[in-house]
């Protein structure tokens, strides 16, 4: 088992963190999370400027005391949601090399600049244990030319970042045992030379863990694992590597393998919304590092995962729990009957309860703990 110490404090790795983009895993509070075996959260910096401010969040001590979270909290630069934004409608801003140029008000006529040092201080702001480099993330339909920029971009921006990252070291008295841990995504869409480069530059300016940037899908929109394996092997076998925003049950199994330990996903809560629920077809507490390694070799892993859509007209009298093998606040029994069976779920979302969200985010997340669980047995 592989652990790592932040801020003073041990995590067992791999770990996976729901995506808190505003300090909240959206319906759930951080009992919640505590309780369905969560140890971290991933925010999200820019949003999380835009409200409640940095001003706000210096007054409460960071977001960990806001949302009395005492567990780890990565930090995401804004970078991919700015990209986002500005892609959709380039009236909003423009990517410099100075920084990402924002124009608000009612007429657009507001401009500000968000850059790589701006990044950093807010993440100090937040008092995040990991924070990560501010990057151009490279489109998926980035021609050589956009590549190449959006590569030196993001090598001049962690150069700038990591400078930064010092001086608040310095000006907050963090020390070597206790400082939180800087990331730089390597950037550079599926151009393995540009990759190759972006990866190498980064190495020299030295970093605590190495992202998978930009997004793994090839060209027909399916996960592409080759992008991510050739991505792992860039950088050192002793790196630690966070595939950002990874992923599936499915694909963190496979990357986990690849060597890559820190995994962040909005799907769980996103699904569960949408009346996806993630279930095992085996009990996950007889799964270990051993038997997931040979699931994955002999490509048999979609032998243990399966879904349950709750919506289904089927479910509306079914007594059983959702998820035999979990062990959830819904999955739960108490005299042989679930606490909340596929029935009742299926009548929440049905009549549009705020529970329904709650208690299928719960779902989902525990199974993702499971599984994480189930990946760091030998
Ligand atoms: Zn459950």
């Amino acid at each position: 088992m592989q652990k790592i110490k932040i801020k003073g404090q041990d995590y067992q790795l791999p770990i996976y963190l729901p995506d808190a983009t505003l300090g909240v895993a959206r319906n759930l509070d951080s009992l919640d999370l505590l309780q369905v075996g969560l140890e971290g959260v991933m925010v999200n910096t820019y949003h999380l400027i835009q409200k409640p401010g940095e001003e706000i969040l210096q007054k409460v001590g960071g977001i960990k005391k806001l949302m009395n979270w005492s567990g780890f909290v990565s930090s995401d630069s804004g970078g991919f949601q700015l990209f986002s934004l500005i892609q959709k409608n380039p009236e909003l801003g423009k990517i410099t090399d100075e920084g990402i140029v924002l124009y608000t008000g009612p007429k657009k006529q507001k401009k500000t600049l968000f850059t790589p040092e701006d990044s950093i201080r807010m993440q100090f702001a937040l008092g995040s244990d990991v924070m990560i480099c501010l990057d151009d993330f490279s489109p998926p339909k980035a021609n050589e030319k956009r590549i190449r920029e959006s590569v030196e971009r993001t090598i001049a921006w962690a150069k700038r970042a990591k400078v930064e990252f010092e001086k608040q070291l310095q000006k907050h008295g963090f020390t070597d045992d206790n400082r939180p841990l800087l990331l730089a995504p390597i950037q550079g869409h599926n151009s393995h030379k540009w990759r190759e480069f972006c990866s190498q530059e980064l190495q020299k300016i030295g970093f605590d863990i190495y992202g998978l940037g930009g997004w793994p899908l090839d060209e027909q929109g399916k996960f592409d694992y080759s992008f991510c394996q050739k991505n792992a092997e860039l950088t050192p076998k002793d790196s630690l590597r966070f595939a950002l925003g990874v992923g599936t049950p499915e694909n963190i199994v496979k990357l986990f393998f690849m060597g890559y330990q820190f995994f962040d996903c909005v799907l769980p809560t996103r699904d569960a919304r949408h009346q996806r629920l993630y279930v095992f077809k085996v009990d996950p507490k007889n799964l270990n590092q051993e038997i997931l390694k040979k699931l994955t070799e002999e490509n048999r892993l979609q032998e243990i995962f399966d879904y349950t859509y709750i919506g289904k007209g089927k479910f509306a009298t079914d007594n059983s729990a959702i998820s035999q093998f979990c062990d959830c606040t819904l999955c739960k029994k108490t005299d042989d009957i679930a606490q909340v069976s596929k029935a009742y779920l299926h009548h929440l979302f049905k009549i549009e309860d705020g529970s329904a969200f709650r208690l299928a985010s719960l779902h989902n997340l525990r199974t993702y703990t499971l599984l994480i669980e189930a990946l760091r047995r030998a």
